[in-house]
């Protein structure tokens, strides 16, 4: 089979440490060489990628696709493509479906679904509890057996003390990693956005910081008499990133995850009733915001998840109070995290990081280096362009975004997936 080399990119490569302007030499669908100028032989199709960035396919590790049960939303299809148009080519998707992923023929059905796309990874993350009650636990050595990679109940928080317990000493012994949606619902009950200034300015009920920082507490001293490893989802407050950061300096297996929009917007967002920036746990004030940047400048939080969370347009235009939770991230995680960058907070391969290299160790996923050897799933990204994203223009099925209308920093030009080119931008070049 003929190879694809990638003429003179900006390579950058967080897991090896690699950051310089060379070639990427791609066969039978996985990486060759990397680096300097390299000859691919007569029979290599050459892309020219001179001025942008090339690093390994972005794992977005938290991921609503909506299949099985809410098709008209999403499904494994149109989330494959929404996934590969923001350079995302592994992605772990949350067990609050109909059917839950809590049995492992529902986990299979997944898997199976999304290698038949063939566009994107799909690794699911199944349910700690049957049906998402939080009250029973689910067969989890059987989940993680079908493939499913990480455990959580998330739409819901693992809200029973005890049963987080025993699913930090499962994980414990078999090395699981639980991921909590920590909310403390009988704080938030009935709030739609933060609970604060714009809450009392719009009338309506506020979630406090409080019922996140709670759970978290808990949540943490758990993980300390279980050793269980713990993952809190969408981190949005500054005192859960004070609990993190502390449970760290501990050494306790404590980790988090940052989506895009706690880091970018604040509950002003919502000032005109904006159901769009509506979500769970919603923007905060911007001191919390503040906090999430020094939670990733100083590595408390390691990851960058998007929450892509699509909704039917019915679901979002009934008021701010009936709305439901969430927006879709997959083809804004990209450019909304790039202001990082340009803002100076981390380095360019620092934020690749948090959506490659370090998802995939924390997930034991084969995936987010351009190794010689690794899979040829690669994102290749212009980080000048500048765009303005129109709704119409997604390629989820769902449009949910604060961000349409607003000029965007940053656009994927090209995503490989085992060597196969599975999006490129309309106007790019295409492979000579
Ligand atoms: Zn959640």
């Amino acid at each position: 089979m003929s190879g694809l080399l990638l003429r003179a990119g900006r390579v950058v490569d967080p897991a090896r440490g690699l950051d310089a302007t060379g070639d990427v030499l791609i066969r039978d669908g996985r990486i060759e060489a990397v680096g300097g100028r390299l000859d691919g032989g007569t029979k290599v199709r050459v892309l020219d990628v001179d001025g942008l960035v090339v690093c390994p396919g972005l794992i977005d590790m938290h991921v609503h696709l909506r299949e099985p049960g809410q098709e008209w939303k999403e499904d494994i299809e149109s989330g494959s493509h929404a996934a590969v148009a923001g350079g995302v080519t592994t992605m772990c998707c949350m067990p609050n479906t109909e059917p839950r992923l809590d049995h492992a023929a529902v986990v299979m059905q997944v898997i199976a679904r999304a290698r038949a796309v063939g566009l994107c990874d799909v690794h699911p993350i199944a349910a700690v509890s049957r049906n998402l009650e939080g009250r029973q636990l689910t067969e989890m050595r059987e989940l993680a057996r079908a493939g499913a990679v990480a455990f959580s109940d998330d739409g819901m928080p693992i809200w029973h003390a005890g049963v987080m317990r025993k699913a930090l000493e499962y994980a414990s012994s078999f090395g699981f990693l639980i991921i909590q949606h920590a909310e403390d619902k009988q704080l938030t009950e009935g709030g739609c956005i933060n609970e604060g200034w714009v809450s009392t300015q719009l009338g309506v009920h506020g979630m406090p910081a409080e019922g996140e920082d709670a759970m978290i507490a808990r949540d943490i001293m758990l993980a300390r008499r279980t050793g269980g490893r713990y993952h809190v989802a969408h981190i949005s407050t500054s005192g859960a990133v004070a609990l993190v950061r502390r449970a760290r300096a501990e050494g306790l297996p404590v980790s988090a995850e940052a989506a895009p929009h706690h880091f970018a917007l604040t509950e002003q967002e919502v000032m005109a009733y904006n159901a769009d920036a509506k979500m769970s746990p919603p923007l905060r004030t911007e001191t919390d915001r503040q906090a999430v940047i020094e939670g990733l400048a100083d590595g408390t939080i390691e990851v960058i998840a998007t929450d892509h969370a699509p909704h039917h347009v019915d679901d979002k235009r009934c008021g701010l109070s009936c709305a439901a939770f969430g927006i879709v991230g997959l083809e804004t995680m990209l450019p909304v995290s790039l202001q990082l960058v340009r803002d100076g907070v981390l380095k360019l391969p620092e934020m690749i990081a948090k959506m490659t290299v370090n998802p995939a160790r924390l997930l034991g996923l084969a995936a987010g280096t351009l190794a010689p050897g690794a899979r040829a799933d690669l994102c290749v990204f212009d980080p000048e362009e500048c765009w303005v994203l129109h709704r119409d223009k997604l390629r989820s099925k769902s449009s949910n975004t604060p961000w349409h209308g607003k000029t965007m920093t940053g656009r994927v030009k090209y995503t490989l997936k085992d060597g196969r080119l599975v999006y490129r931008d309309e106007g790019a070049p295409d492979v000579a």
